[in-house]
């Protein structure tokens, strides 16, 4: 067995061990963020007049300018294309489908008020390309996953909350509604990453998973997760990430970190 494997099973076993432990803890907490997933929003980061990272591709004719947000949509767009064969009764909903410009606000807006059916739930993925300036920036590569800041409380019962992004019905307390989140946005993440680095941590490096404020993943009401593909201030990433080849291992991978997150799910129905 090669160490990427062997690395992948070791993973889901402990993935799964999280899970289990997570839901015979608290079997009373699957009110809303752990149910069986029934709509996934892909967030192609930028678009349009905001072009993101920008890299330049030394090539044999000169030099080509690369935008990152032609990477993210390409991927974004593989993504949507392979969830919708894999999983037909899931709603994937894209935030941008051509080079739009889509600000934050209209991006989290799209994924809160997607509508979600009854005992099922939402998740938020957005997909970005990383870059780095500055002396050494060059040896800077790898993906990474990033998550809201764990320390911040959402008040899910009050009205600044749409209807429709927390089911209100639900009998949780406010606590118990932000513990639920907070393990359904660490399994997101893991699972995540347990599929990039079952396929891509030999290619490249694996950055692991980290928090950050950023508004997309603040502001959207429900488990989500920002993926940083790769640095295209690293010139042989750049490479990779313009490659449809390399492109397609990102598109695989992260399905099947999204997929194995929709069977843990389904699992514990
Ligand atoms: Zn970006």
């Amino acid at each position: 067995m090669n160490q990427p494997v062997r690395k992948a099973l070791a993973a889901t076993g402990w993935l799964f061990l999280l899970f289990f432990s997570l839901s015979a803890s608290t079997p009373a907490e699957h009110g809303v963020f752990l149910q069986e997933v029934g709509v996934i929003i892909l967030d192609p980061g930028h678009g349009g007049s905001d072009p993101g990272a920008v890299g330049t591709l030394r090539t044999a004719e000169g030099s080509q300018t690369i935008f990152e947000k032609d990477i993210n949509l390409s991927v974004a767009l593989q993504i949507a294309e392979r969830l919708a064969a894999a999983c037909p009764d899931t709603d994937i909903i894209l935030t941008r489908k051509d080079d739009s410009a889509v600000s934050l606000q209209q991006r989290t807006h799209i994924a809160n008020a997607a509508e979600v059916g009854e005992g099922k739930s939402k998740i938020f993925v957005s997909i970005h390309a990383n870059s780095i300036g500055g002396a050494g920036a060059d040896a800077v590569y790898g993906y990474e996953l990033w998550q809201r800041f764990r320390s911040q409380r959402y008040d899910f019962l009050s009205a600044a909350i749409p209807e429709t992004a927390v089911e209100k019905r639900v009998a949780l307390t406010n606590a118990e509604l932000n513990r639920e989140f907070d393990r359904a946005d660490e399994l997101l993440s893991e699972s995540l990453l347990m599929a990039l680095d079952a396929s891509l941590s030999h290619k490249t490096k694996s950055r692991g998973i980290k928090e950050a404020g950023f508004y997309v993943l603040m502001h959207s009401y429900m488990p989500s997760v920002l993926v940083e593909m790769g640095f295209m201030s690293n010139e042989s990433e750049l490479v990779k990430l313009t490659d449809p080849g390399y492109q397609e291992v990102l598109a695989e991978s992260i399905v099947r970190g999204l997929l194995f997150y929709c069977s843990l799910l389904q699992n514990s129905q």
